[in-house]
């Protein structure tokens, strides 16, 4: 069977490299502030491409605010497991601050095989790669298939509302997220776990009005000193987060090197790497904590000034299996109780999204995972993912006893999502539609 399917997507492959570059053309920014037509050109011409693919009844779904998602289903035999397979047309925006050096909305095939450009792995590869599975079939489709493609992912998602009010059109056996990747090209993986995001807002008060550095400079203590120290105490020296009742635990899939995290991140040169454990502890099954924004006087603004008070915005991710309210409430006490010389400490919450894990009893896992493996002729390995996706949540709770596969054609090594010189590797996307076609053919049986 892998043979011919393997030959099949072979033949689709150059016509699924051409929508992916038309597709990258479109800058289809869906932030605020960034032109709407591009955005609705993009959906528009998805709707089409997937209309083509054999789902004749695809539409825009009706949604009250922003750009729509993409809905379409098309039956399977009567009987069949029925599938959500979902990606998203939206992108990042790619501002010219990124440092880019080849057009980002201009494809750009490189040296190394890769196309490079916004959205050439997030999520533009995970749509091509689920319309290559649909061609696939040539409309005879061995799952009830339901599509969904949402338009907001990148920005203030529209999905969640839809699903919530909708929650019968994701009523399935299994979902299909097509926006993950392998942690290198070629090396098939599993993503069993991601982390979830709490994060608040914390204002420190020392003084009730700005005061004449020199004049009290000394023993009046300053506002942005003490919120730094606070900050400060959120991580042990080793850069390992120090916030009781905050949980954390070893990794017990696969790691990442050192190498390939450096390649991904950029560190700079001499800056080392924070925390302890294996890097996969790190990014998956340990918490972390960042300041994420700052507000305070500017330095176009300063003066001889003391400053009266400075606020930072925390984000921490959770892991696997936490309660978001519970990580979020030992995070807020520990910025209560922290702040040096007796200031005044005030923490607003903002948000506590779920981690989620992947169940991996069911047969729909089995039948990823031997397709995985089938596709990229490897043994496949089990990894976390540090990012958070609140939707799965939501999905969840559409469809209680659904199963959840999270894959895709972005490869954590070389991909650079949201970053300059995003791009992905046509071959892996070849591999994944291959292992889309074999997932559906195998659960079907
Ligand atoms: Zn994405």
């Amino acid at each position: 069977m892998t043979d011919h399917v393997a030959s099949t997507v072979r033949e689709l492959m150059p016509g699924v490299i051409a929508n992916l570059e038309e597709l990258i053309a479109i800058p289809s920014i869906a932030f605020p502030g960034y032109p709407a037509e591009p955005v609705h050109q993009m959906a528009a011409r998805t709707l089409e491409l997937i209309r083509e693919a054999g789902i004749p009844d695809a539409h825009l779904a009706d949604v009250p605010h922003g750009y729509p998602p993409i809905y379409g289903e098309v039956r399977g035999p009567e009987g069949s497991p029925t599938v959500v397979l979902y990606a998203h047309y939206d992108v990042q925006p790619a501002p010219e601050s990124q440092g880019w050096t080849s057009d980002p909305w201009t494809p750009t095939r490189k040296d190394d095989g890769r196309i490079y450009g916004r959205g050439a792995a997030d999520d533009k590869s995970g749509l091509v790669s689920l319309l290559g599975t649909l061609r696939a079939f040539e409309g005879d489709f061995p799952c009830t298939l339901r599509i969904i493609v949402e338009g907001m992912e990148e920005t203030e998602s529209n999905l969640e509302e839809f699903v919530e009010a909708h929650p019968e059109l994701f009523e399935c056996d299994l979902f299909v997220i097509a926006d993950m990747g392998n942690l290198r090209v070629g090396e098939p993986v599993m993503t069993t776990a991601l982390r979830g995001d709490v994060s608040c807002t914390v204002t420190v008060r020392t003084l009730d009005h700005p005061l004449h550095s020199g004049v009290y400079g000394g023993p009046a203590p300053d506002a942005m000193m003490a919120l730094a120290r606070l900050l400060s105490t959120l991580h042990d020296d080793a850069g390992d987060v120090a916030v009781e009742g905050v949980s954390g635990a070893p990794w017990p899939g696969s790691d990442m090197t050192e190498e390939d995290f450096r390649a991904g991140a950029d560190l700079l040169p001499g800056v080392s790497l924070t925390g302890t454990g294996t890097i996969a502890d790190r990014l998956w099954s340990k918490p972390s904590i960042n300041a994420i924004g700052i507000d305070t006087t500017s330095i176009a603004e300063s003066s001889n000034v003391i400053l009266p008070h400075a606020s930072a915005k925390i984000s921490m991710r959770i892991v696997p299996g936490s309660d978001p309210e519970a990580e979020l409430d030992a995070l807020v006490h520990h910025l209560e109780t922290h702040a040096p010389w007796g200031a005044q400490v005030e923490v607003q919450r903002i948000k506590a999204a779920h981690p989620f894990t992947v169940p991996t009893e069911g047969p729909g896992y089995a039948a990823a995972r031997a397709a995985m493996e089938e596709a990229f002729g490897a043994t496949a390995s089990e990894a976390g993912s540090g990012g958070s996706i609140p939707l799965l949540q939501t999905l969840q709770h559409a469809s209680p006893a659904a199963e959840f596969v999270l894959w895709g054609p972005e490869d954590v090594a070389l991909s650079r999502i949201h970053a300059s010189d995003e791009s992905v590797d046509p071959e892996e996307i070849e591999r994944m539609i291959v292992a889309q076609v074999l997932l559906l053919t195998r659960l079907a049986r």
